[in-house]
Parts: C-alpha cells; structure tokens; sequence
C-alpha cells in the first residue's frame, strides 16, 4: 500500500500491505486525513494527541485518544483496544495486517 492509498482510503486500489513494511514512514497530514475519513462529522485537527468518540461503538464523551505520529496510534479507553494506523484499520475493515 502506498502512502498516497492510506490518504485517499480506496482500498479497491490498494495493493496488500506487503510485511516488512509496516514501518513505512507516514506524515501527520496522512495520519490525520485516515482518521479523520474513519470518524465521520468529527474533525481531527493537526496536533499530536487528539481526543475523538470511538469509531467502535457510540458514545456522547470522546473515550479514544488518537496519535497522529510515527505509525498513527490509537488507545480506546472505553474498550482497552490500542495500536497504530494499520492495526486500527485491520480491525476497522475485519481484515487481516497484511
Ligand atoms: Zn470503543
């Protein structure tokens, strides 16, 4: 998958996260473009910790903190799930890492 994929989130397009690059180097505007498209009506602006409702369940009070550096994070505290951007989208699209 190339950087300019996670951007635009057209998984038709996508190739297969091959392994060994799942450090690929990601830029804070990336990161924050792919969060905020995963939680709609919710702005996610440009900083490094960004407090956002659960994309998961719903809920009235932001539970998740999102991490908009190195690999993108995020840390449900509600559910207790956490991990970077492509653990996040595995789980959000059911699908494997690779
Ligand atoms: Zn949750």
């Amino acid at each position: 998958m190339t950087a300019a994929a996670v951007t635009a989130l057209r998984p038709e397009t996508a190739a297969p996260l091959g392994r060994g690059r799942r450090s690929m180097q990601l830029s804070r505007e990336q990161i924050r473009a792919y969060f905020e498209r995963r939680h709609p009506g919710q702005r996610i602006p440009l900083r490094k910790k960004v407090p956002v409702r659960c994309a998961f369940h719903s809920e009235d009070n932001p539970s998740c903190t999102l991490f908009l550096d190195g690999n993108g994070g995020f840390n449900r505290h509600a559910c207790g799930a956490k991990g970077n951007l492509f653990q996040f989208e595995a789980r959000f699209s059911s699908c494997s890492l690779d």
